[in-house]
């Protein structure tokens, strides 16, 4: 086989000299193989892979030594001897030694425009878990400042409020020192409870006697001064005032483009073929694509102008292709978060004075009409709701709009579906509503488990629950809320341990294959594309994983860190260490 002919078969679908994807796949690699020309060409596998512990998510064949790939999809799945006999003249050979191959990883919630990792000003770590102090954010918003015009906005991202050295809360005070002459405002990575300085809250006509919005706070200390953390819907009035930087249409699609095409790296260096875009510029997605920079695929989960203009010219779910198609709509907002202590529980929150029980974002009659409306124009219906009071309104529209226009298999995406409970369970399963959890956040998120509780923890992200009820719960990192690394989800799913060593809700553990499930094919059944994606079966694409330990038999504690080798999306390599 010639070197050109190994580059073209396996950069078709991503395009030459794109930096940060490999531009030499397979060929070269370690125990590459002598192409046997015994068979017609048309047979001819572009790619067989040998040798490997593939696990293919595939309950008729669950475990196997090797596949081919042809045309960017599997093909066959078998055992070495077999998948050999498909080689013919040109057909790349892959041994892998006995590392281990799974499907690519699906994120079913993220926020991707990946314009804020490349241009803002970042008070965290998006990826992992790393404690900063607050004279480092101080800082960094400071020489923000020094850049930028009187009364413009100075902001701050990925801030988490538990992962602070000084083990206290960031205040009006702190970001009084960033300036008094800008408003200056630091955004939980949450994405529902922000701070802000003296300055902003001035600006904004915003004192201690200025009464809570509905769905929203701004908090106050115990003298009852503001303490600059506003939560939820009350941060309307602050975004109504002072001034944002502003750019021309031509520099907004750049600034767009170039995020995506950030993002994307980003998610195939961790293993992650497709992921659901919560809305985002659709035209520079398109123009990524089409400069080869689109390494992802990408179920577009449409808001605003998008969505209505859907609705107005009857495209429905499921229009686009392998790369781009739209899919549910964005998170419709019911409650608050759980990061931020903010969803709407039934009970109030432990250890609250006065009592406390969440946001509620959304009125029953407003959402009735919503899902309503999306649901009669064929497109899935998505509500991010947290807790149980959210869930269940959720599910009382839903009920309603299916009562009123029935449509088979709409499968109403739930976004977090954090803390359900026996009835609430009953009911998913009795709509077909597919969930989306949050992932990460078992290990990442650790620190936020005291202020909600064993009791309430045992029923949050409840997996085990779901998983038994027979419902296809599927993996939402919700980034930036939390991170995406799908090992550092999977360690979370089946240990239920944090990163600082405490265990939460331990009755809701699932397997390491179930885990895997969650991640793969239960995330192609979220967008209704189980029949193309989320296994490693003939006929589907040819979106993989390779990665350098066997997730099943590594230290349980350590599945975070098994290196990843390489991503594959549709037979091209986009990702190799
Ligand atoms: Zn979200």
């Amino acid at each position: 086989m010639s070197r050109r002919h190994s580059r073209r078969s396996f950069m078709t679908l991503t395009g030459a000299g794109i930096a940060g994807v490999a531009s030499w796949p397979w060929l070269g690699a370690p125990g590459v193989a002598k192409a046997q020309d015994a068979r017609p060409k048309t047979q001819d596998a572009d790619l067989v892979v040998l040798n490997a512990k593939v696990y293919t998510v595939d309950s008729l064949a669950p475990r196997v030594e090797a596949f081919a790939v042809k045309a960017g999809r599997f093909i066959a799945v078998g055992s070495t001897p077999e998948i050999r006999a498909l080689i013919g003249k040109g057909t790349q050979t892959f041994d892998a030694k006995q590392m281990t191959i799974v499907p690519g990883f699906i994120d079913c919630h993220n926020h991707a425009p990946g314009t804020t990792l490349l241009y803002n000003v970042l008070v965290g770590n998006p990826y992992e878990v790393e404690f900063v102090t607050i004279a480092s954010i101080v800082d960094k918003l400071r020489a923000k400042a020094r850049t930028t015009p009187p009364g413009d906005w100075v902001e701050g991202y990925f801030f988490d409020d538990t992962k602070v050295k000084d083990n206290r809360q960031l205040n009006v005070h702190d970001l009084d020192q960033v300036s008094k002459d800008h408003p200056v405002v630091v955004h939980h990575r949450g994405g529902h409870t922000s701070y802000y300085n003296s300055k902003a809250l001035e600006m904004a006509d915003i004192n201690k006697r200025t009464p809570n919005p509905a769905g929203g706070t701004f908090d106050r200390d115990e003298n009852g001064e503001l303490n600059g953390r506003v939560t939820d819907r009350a941060r309307a009035a602050l975004d109504r005032a002072g001034k944002r930087e502003t750019f021309t249409p031509e520099q907004t699609l750049q600034r767009n483009r170039d995020g995506l095409a950030y993002i994307s790296k980003q998610f195939v260096r961790y293993g992650v073929t497709s992921v659901h875009h919560q809305g985002g510029d659709l035209y520079a997605l398109q123009q990524v694509r089409a400069r080869g920079e689109l390494l992802h695929r990408v179920s577009y989960e449409a808001n605003g102008k998008v969505l209505e203009s859907m609705i107005d010219s009857g495209i429905s779910s499921g229009f686009g292709d392998e790369w781009i198609r739209l899919g549910a709509t964005s998170e419709h907002a019911v409650d608050g978060s759980f990061s931020e202590r903010t969803m709407a529980l039934s009970i109030p929150y432990p250890g609250i004075q006065p009592p406390y029980k969440g946001n509620v974002t959304e009125t029953q009659d407003v959402l009735n009409a919503w899902i309503e409306r999306v649901h009669r124009a064929g497109i899935q219906v998505n509500c991010h709701a947290n807790g149980d009071v959210a869930i269940e309104s959720v599910l009382t529209a839903f009920e309603r709009a299916q009562k009123l226009f029935p449509r088979a298999d709409a499968r109403p995406k739930i976004t977090h579906c954090t803390l359900v409970n026996d009835d609430l369970v009953r009911r998913i399963k009795a709509v077909g509503a597919v969930p989306a959890l949050f992932t990460s956040y078992a290990y990442y998120n650790s620190d936020k488990f005291p202020f909600y509780g064993e009791e309430l923890m045992k029923r949050s992200m409840a997996y085990r629950t779901l998983l038994d009820a027979g419902i296809p719960a599927a993996a939402g990192s919700d980034f930036s809320p939390g991170p995406f690394d799908p090992r550092m989800a999977i360690q979370g799913m089946v240990t239920r341990t944090g990163w600082d060593g405490k265990t939460w809700g331990a009755n809701q553990r699932i397997s390491v294959d179930e885990a895997l499930r969650v991640n793969t094919l239960n995330g192609a059944y979220n967008s209704h594309e189980e029949a193309i994606k989320g296994s490693i079966t003939p006929g589907k694409l040819a979106d993989f994983v390779v990665l350098a330990d066997d997730v099943h038999t590594v230290d349980k504690e350590k599945i975070k860190d098994i290196q990843i080798v390489r991503t594959v999306v549709g037979g091209s390599t986009v990702y190799e260490t």
